[in-house]
């Protein structure tokens, strides 16, 4: 009989290093036969999202996405190897700060907990549980959560440090970062936003970024090179203005830009900005995206909604919630994770791209909106502006169950885009990174009622050629 062979328990990181591992002995592209035989020997819960992302009309820019993936984690190991510090830093953080060290790498804990649960049997649950059995509350952020957890259980992958970019915006974020950083006692650095938001409040936070850049030259042991800051900036500067011509053509009707491909541009900025494989999956997905319009390419008879998420999507699921609402003709046109107001750095001087990168900071949605003077009007207004620009039909909101900030201020929100945008707003409950607690079936209902009794037929687009 076969020798069993048990491996130790292992972290969300530890195992998702392994099943990205695999990823680099794929071909660049697949035929459909080879799609059939992998999708049936994976476990279930993986193959969810491979039967996604593994669609023949984005296939060869998935496959890209995944080994960009692949190349991130594989980064991070042989940089530990190497002795350079890991450091974790949350989704409102720019990781090509961290790729402006020659000693130091990035990883995002949201973007882990979205690789474990669309790669990992039994999705993110069991470290969420491992917080909920530490006595954690439950009204944590699942987002950061799910990854943390699996660093308390003491077997996974650890960073050296921590950032925390959330303090003034999100506590649940900030608290549990800080939480870890205390458990497995590594350092942390706090960047506090302060909830002035005129010039002053700019200036200030211009200050506490230049305080985390000493703070990080004594922690990593290096002092930042211009030089080197240039060049990882440049490419950053490069990967903006790829993102902005992908959001022009996302504006199209029909939309010619497939629905996953507004999460791998997002999952591009969160870990590969700054870096050559980050730009060449956004060349990739352009090139794609470009083809379909030339072509006329779209997935369903006719586009019939052209929704933007007004929080974020849900993660685990991924047929269910990108490709089979494409194939409905609804089109998920973002959400306000992957929608930014970023402006290319100014790369005359160490002390212009220090400030560029704490102006960019500043910008992300988190930071933006949640940590604003007032976070409904902040919220509202960046909605409106993204929704008219992007031609939407109706927003969404979705979250998860403990994002108190969001929910506090959703029905004032709501209002206000049905108001100054006069654009129907549909709330759905679930949690974006734990399926138990709305299963999509309940959530494809709610939208599939949305669209036909409130924007039926309200603005159609005929493809003109399905595919
Ligand atoms: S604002 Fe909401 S989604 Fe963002 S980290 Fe905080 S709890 Fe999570």
């Amino acid at each position: 009989m076969a020798k069993r062979e048990f491996k130790d328990y292992e972290g969300l990181v530890n195992r998702s290093m392994g099943i990205y591992g695999l990823l680099k002995h794929f071909p660049d592209d697949m035929s459909d036969e080879e799609v059939e035989g992998i999708l049936h020997v994976l476990p279930k819960d993986m193959s969810s999202a491979i039967s996604a992302v593994l669609a023949p009309r984005i296939r060869k820019t998935s496959i890209a996405l995944l080994k960009g993936m692949q190349h991130w984690f594989d980064g991070a190991a042989e940089a530990r190897a190497r002795g350079k510090k890991i450091i974790l830093v949350p989704f409102n953080f720019p990781p090509e700060f961290v790729y402006c060290f020659e000693n130091a790498y990035p990883l995002t804990s949201e973007v882990l907990t979205v690789s474990g649960v669309a790669a990992l049997e039994g999705q993110g649950e069991r470290y969420w549980d491992f917080a909920m059995g530490l006595g954690l509350p439950d009204y944590l952020c699942s987002s950061n959560t799910i990854e943390l957890g699996s660093a308390l259980t003491g077997a996974d992958f650890e960073p050296d440090a921590v950032i925390s970019a959330a303090p003034g915006s999100c506590d649940a974020n900030s608290k549990i970062h800080e939480f870890v950083a205390r458990y497995i006692g590594v350092p942390q650095f706090i960047l506090d936003k302060p909830v002035d938001d005129s010039p002053r409040g700019r200036r200030a936070y211009r200050t506490y970024f230049r305080r985390l850049v000493r703070d990080m030259e004594e922690f990593v042991g290096e002092e930042l090179n211009e030089d080197h800051m240039r060049e990882v900036l440049s490419r950053a500067n490069e990967a903006t203005q790829l993102y902005y011509d992908l959001w022009e053509l996302r504006k199209i009707r029909p939309n010619p830009c497939p629905n996953l491909f507004t999460l791998y541009a997002y999952a591009v900025r969160y870990v590969l900005w700054g870096t050559e494989v980050g730009l060449d999956i956004l060349r990739m997905m352009i090139d794609t995206v470009k083809e379909r319009m030339e072509k006329g390419l779209y997935p369903a008879q006719e586009e019939v909604a052209r929704c933007f998420w007004i929080y974020t999507y849900y993660y685990w699921d991924w047929y269910g919630f990108f490709n089979r609402m494409e194939e409905r003709g609804i089109t998920v046109l973002g959400d306000l994770l992957g929608s930014f107001f970023f402006q290319p750095v100014d790369l005359s001087s160490k002390d212009t791209m220090i400030d560029g990168l704490a102006d960019t900071c500043w910008d992300y949605a988190m930071t933006r909106q949640v940590g604003a003077e007032s976070m409904s009007a902040q919220w509202a207004d960046d909605i409106a502006y993204w929704t008219s620009q992007l031609d939407a039909d109706a927003c969404i909101y979705c979250g998860h169950h403990s994002c108190k900030q969001t929910w506090s201020v959703f029905s004032v929100v709501r209002s206000e885009i049905m108001k100054r945008s006069k654009l129907p707003t549909l709330m759905l409950q679930g949690d974006s990174w734990i399926r138990r607690m709305l299963p999509m079936s309940a959530m494809d209902e709610q939208i599939d009622e949305f669209v036909g009794s409130v924007l039926k037929g309200k603005r159609t687009t005929p493809a003109t050629q399905v595919g």
